[in-house]
């Protein structure tokens, strides 16, 4: 193949299907290149939706768009070994007509996304992984390699949407190698279940869903959440924690997932379940100070590739697609004003993602990353004394209130001192300006 593109974007995930389908449907040449033997079946996603994010680029998605539940509730639960305490959050509001979140199933949406692509008007070839990318003398990005036979394919802007790895930005210079501390491992199960069981259990009917965050001792001290989500069917269960913890603690991700499950908070939401998929895979966690240089001579970065991801959140997949977004629409200015791709004028890309929601949020815990790698009694010491404080104050045992407060605040006190209580307090709220 040595026709010319006006764009080749490497992967088919959120962030390359949201650049992909901007560019081709604004009618730019566009070339989409996926390792996978369909768009979706290499990736892992949770998987809540963001629909605002999507519906910047497909208004209409709800139409034929392949949605679970939309989310009515938020749980977050802190967990000890026994119990766990947390929040509830449920509103009818969410029962509106374009629910703002969703349950999805990653495989369907990303082949579903994937179909609009084409629609579009993209090229979209799979099984096919670009495993370098072409430069001209001066060093300016032109064009693909791929593993097929002639497989080098030209462009004037390369969009590497590569996820997580993007071992083509690593080779080419363009980002470091992940550092453990920077990323987590993942893992998740899909547990089968009547919808009707769901309902009952979850405390939903029809579309509605409910999304459990979880965090405590069940990551063993590790820097970690765990989730639980309801799909139609099915429940997503995971755990994840820093690869960095791993290494420490010589814990598998495996065992951590089955203590979770065992958990006797949780044991009885998974009851009777089937559980007919296995998944594990890498999350950016570095945060602001992790993102590289997203843009070049001929390239531009999107996404997990570029740590575009807000683990406090939970937010990825919107960063994803907005990032994709936005440097198409930097590619189809650049066109319209018959610029080249140049460094200079692909700056552009980055001066959308700061006037964003991406960088502003990403920027406000800029410090979050540093300070749970470096504070991790927020995973073991905090859940077990918040849940023995809970315990004590609703157990009703003939101590008076005023004696149960002492005993309270001295076991904070006798954890971790007056001094660190302080120090923790102000550490935390510095983190999360
Ligand atoms: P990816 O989705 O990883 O896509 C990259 C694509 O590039 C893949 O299809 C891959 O096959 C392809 N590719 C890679 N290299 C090559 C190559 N050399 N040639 C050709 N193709 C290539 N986010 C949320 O918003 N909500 C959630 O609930 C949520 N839960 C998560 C739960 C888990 C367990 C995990 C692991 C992640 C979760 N995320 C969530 C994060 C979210 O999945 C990612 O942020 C998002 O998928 C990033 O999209 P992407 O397009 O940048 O990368």
């Amino acid at each position: 193949m040595t026709e010319k593109f006006d764009a080749i974007v490497v992967g088919a995930g959120p962030s390359g299907n949201a650049a992909a389908y901007t560019m081709a449907k604004a009618g730019l040449k566009v070339l989409q290149i996926e390792r996978g033997e369909y768009p979706g079946s290499k990736n892992v996603q949770g998987a809540i939706l963001y629909a605002d994010a999507l519906e910047k680029i497909i208004p209409d998605f709800r139409e034929d768009a392949p949605l679970e539940r939309h989310i009515i509730e938020q749980r977050l639960w802190m967990l000890d070994d026994q119990s766990y305490m947390g929040t509830h959050y449920r509103s009818d509001k969410f029962n509106e007509e374009r629910p703002n979140r969703y349950t999805i199933i990653r495989a369907q949406i990303d082949k579903w996304f994937s179909k609009k692509v084409k629609e579009a008007g993209a090229l979209v070839i799979c099984e096919t992984t670009v495993t370098d990318l072409l430069k001209d003398a001066a060093g300016k990005v032109i064009g693909v390699r791929t593993d097929r036979e002639n497989g080098d394919i030209f462009a004037d802007v390369v969009v590497l949407c590569d996820g997580v790895n993007s071992l083509l930005a690593q080779r080419a210079g363009f980002r470091a190698e992940l550092k453990p501390e920077h990323v987590a491992l993942a893992v998740k199960e899909m547990h089968f279940l009547p919808r009707d069981v769901i309902d009952e259990r979850f405390n939903v009917k029809g579309e509605e869903g409910v999304v459990i965050e979880i965090a405590g001792t069940v990551t063993s001290g590790m820097v970690g959440t765990a989730f639980i989500y309801t799909n139609g069917e099915s429940l997503a269960v995971g755990i994840g924690c820093l690869v960095s913890d791993f290494k420490k603690t010589g814990e598998t991700p495996y065992a951590l997932l089955e203590r979770f499950k065992n958990h006797p908070s949780i044991a009885p939401l998974l009851k009777g379940s089937e559980v007919k998929e296995y998944a594990a895979h890498l999350i950016p966690e570095g945060g602001y100070k992790a993102i590289p240089k997203v843009y070049g001579d001929g390239w531009m970065i999107c996404g997990d590739a570029g740590q575009f991801v807000n683990a406090l959140h939970r937010e990825g997949s919107n960063m994803a697609m907005t990032t994709g977004r936005l440097a198409a629409e930097t590619v189809m200015a650049l066109k319209e004003a018959g610029k080249p791709m140049t460094d200079a004028n692909l700056a552009a890309y980055r001066r959308s993602l700061e006037e964003s929601f991406v960088i502003k949020d990403l920027k406000k815990y800029k410090d979050l990353p540093e300070f749970l790698h470096k504070n991790t009694q927020f995973f073991s010491d905090y859940p077990n004394l918040l849940s023995k404080a809970a315990e004590t104050w609703f157990r009703v045992d003939g101590i008076d209130k005023k004696t149960k407060e002492g005993q309270m605040v001295r076991g904070f006190v006798k954890a971790r001192g007056w001094r660190g209580l302080l120090g923790d307090a102000v550490k935390l709220a510095r983190a999360w300006r």
